[in-house]
């Protein structure tokens, strides 16, 4: 079975509850003959939706991966936020507006719901709020369900390939300043500092060798 068709079906809030760090992944691990009842945000219907696809017996919800629930948005108690930005790097749809010592807010509209933001907050300053009811996958028609699954798989998209692509530069800025010639020691501060950052690089690349 193709992982694409069992990923549709997922709801794509990311949350991990499954076990696997994405829908995508929990799509692959069942094309693979994984359980396809371990997605508590798509319940009891996405559930039976896998079954009918997969042409497997129809299976109950795990109920040790957590209850099915209608969806809840986070909500960021501003005043609170001391602004360590933990809550963005956990968000899987970059869902978090709000840079370093600032206050940070939720884009609402762009909210999957997963909650993996609310742990990480080190002043417990993310609640939780129950989504209204035109916003609840269960009470959507099918057509406005898969609109948003699909702009929450995108986005989630998005934000792989953006940190794909600073890891690649970071890992190219590392390998470019390891194999630069050391500079000509002069006396500016500026030349003594490049000198010592490289001699340090170059240091740690020889101990990782023989480690
Ligand atoms: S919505 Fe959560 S539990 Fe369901 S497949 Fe996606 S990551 Fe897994
Ligand atoms: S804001 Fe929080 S609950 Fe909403 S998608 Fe991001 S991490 Fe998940
Ligand atoms: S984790 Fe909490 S304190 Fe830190 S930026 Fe997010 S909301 Fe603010």
């Amino acid at each position: 079975m193709n992982p694409t068709a069992i990923d549709s079906l997922l709801p794509q809030t990311q949350c991990t509850r499954c076990g696997y760090p994405d829908c995508l992944a929990y799509a692959k691990a069942i094309a693979e003959g994984s359980p396809h009842n371990q997605c508590p945000p798509g319940g009891k219907r996405v559930t039976a939706e896998l079954s009918d696809l997969l042409k497997r017996p129809p299976l109950a919800l795990n109920p040790n991966n957590g209850k099915e629930q209608p969806k809840v948005l986070a909500f960021i108690r501003e005043q609170e936020c001391i602004g360590c930005t933990k809550c963005i790097q956990a968000c899987p749809v970059d869902a978090i507006i709000g840079s370093a010592k600032q206050m940070h807010t939720v884009i609402t509209d762009q909210c999957t719901g997963c909650m993996l933001c609310v742990e990480p907050c080190p002043v417990d300053c993310i609640s939780l709020i129950e989504a209204a009811s035109d916003q609840q996958p269960e009470l959507m028609d099918t057509s406005k369900r898969i609109a948003q699954s699909n702009f929450y798989r995108e986005k989630h998209a998005n934000r792989n390939s953006r940190l794909e692509k600073l890891a690649q530069e970071k890992q190219a800025k590392h390998q470019a300043l390891k194999q630069a010639p050391l500079p000509h020691v002069s006396n500016s501060t500026e030349a003594k500092k490049a000198y010592i950052a490289q001699a340090l690089l170059r240091a740690k690349a020889k101990r990782k060798k023989y480690e």
